[in-house]
């Protein structure tokens, strides 16, 4: 993917949140290295309940920017 101001190649970036004990959020979007331009294209819950792993995929909205 490229970044739509500047044209280079964005490097994809993982970002992973404890949002509580037993659960964890996953976030992976593009950024720019150049302008610091983000693209959120997935974000992926992770649920420890009950001894099991239940995940969740659900992808962003298109066009969904961070700033
Ligand atoms: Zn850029």
């Amino acid at each position: 993917m490229k970044c739509p101001k500047c044209g280079v190649q964005m490097s994809m970036i993982r970002e992973i949140e404890q949002t509580s004990r037993r659960e964890k959020g996953i976030k992976v979007y593009y950024r720019c290295t150049l302008c610091n331009y983000k693209v959120l294209t997935e974000e992926v819950h992770l649920d420890f309940s009950n001894g099991t792993i239940k995940i969740m995929v659900k992808p962003a909205p298109k066009a969904s920017f961070i700033k």
